[in-house]
């Protein structure tokens, strides 16, 4: 379906493939960033168990709901400066940084997909949304909910299926996934007697193993940690609790769109070294 989509779109633009390709890229900046607008009523609502449909968008101070107008993604927030048409308190500006993300990251892989709507590019948004979203829900409420894992969990399976991932690789790559963390998390509880990683933290790499294999599993897990420290060293002495969701979640990213290249390079300076 999404083959011919991309076919219709270059077929109805016949003049130019630069013109096509910038059309292309301002129709997934205008829709991503809506969809970041939507995803920013998810991150809030979803774990206060509110309906994202209804009501709609309103201030969070004086309830007054925002007009439609009032309510373009990342354009808005500069007209308005940040706040409420009707009793200017300010909104934060997470709500923009959301749609300004969700846009890049929808159009950086769009060109890193060669500039194809293919089914590649359908499972990483997918995947991307839900990683936004529980990144700051993480942040927020320190909880990766279970409706977003097991959706992810599923939805990567069905991806597999119909052929976007390789359903060995998918399958293999979850149960590392899983079999890694459960005996880090079982480790670390009878050494410790407390937990150190999360039912939510295991059940998200599990995911990670359905969209991207083993592959993305190792990498996932070896760049999470070193985010972690890093972030950790700049941040010392200022917080002690420590949630690792953020820096899974922003590994696994990083995965899409530079493991391949990662990967090859520390491959063959292994095997350079080997050979010396
Ligand atoms: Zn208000």
């Amino acid at each position: 379906m999404l083959n011919t989509l991309s076919s219709f779109f270059y077929f109805y633009i016949p003049f130019n493939t630069q013109i096509a390709k910038l059309l292309a890229l301002l129709f997934i900046t205008i829709l991503f960033s809506s969809v970041g607008s939507f995803l920013n009523v998810c991150i809030y609502r979803i774990p206060l168990k509110l309906s994202i449909v209804k009501p709609g968008s309103f201030c969070p101070k004086c309830k007054t709901p925002i007009k439609a107008w009032h309510n373009i993604p990342v354009l808005s927030y500069f007209f308005l400066g940040g706040k409420c048409r009707h009793c200017k308190a300010t909104f934060s500006f997470r709500y923009c940084f959301v749609e300004t993300i969700t846009a890049i990251l929808a159009v950086l892989y769009f060109i890193k997909n060669g500039y194809a709507l293919d089914l590649n590019y359908l499972k990483f948004v997918f995947f991307m949304c839900f990683a936004v979203m529980i990144f700051f829900i993480d942040i927020d409420h320190r909880l990766i909910l279970d409706k977003h894992n097991y959706t992810l969990i599923i939805a990567g399976l069905l991806f597999a299926l119909i052929g976007a991932t390789h359903l060995f690789q998918a399958l293999i790559g979850a149960g590392i996934g899983f079999a890694i963390f459960y005996s880090i998390a079982l480790i670390y509880w009878l050494i410790k007697k407390q937990v150190g990683l999360g039912g939510g933290d295991i059940k998200y790499i599990t995911a990670v193993g359905m969209f991207t294999g083993i592959e993305g599993v190792i990498f996932t897990i070896f760049f999470s940690s070193i985010f972690g420290v890093l972030f950790n060293i700049i941040n010392i002495g200022k917080e002690k609790e420590f949630a690792y969701a953020p820096y899974l979640v922003a590994a696994s990213l990083l995965y899409f769109f530079m493991g391949d290249s990662i990967i090859k390079w520390y491959l063959d300076m292994t095997f350079h070294m080997l050979t010396l």
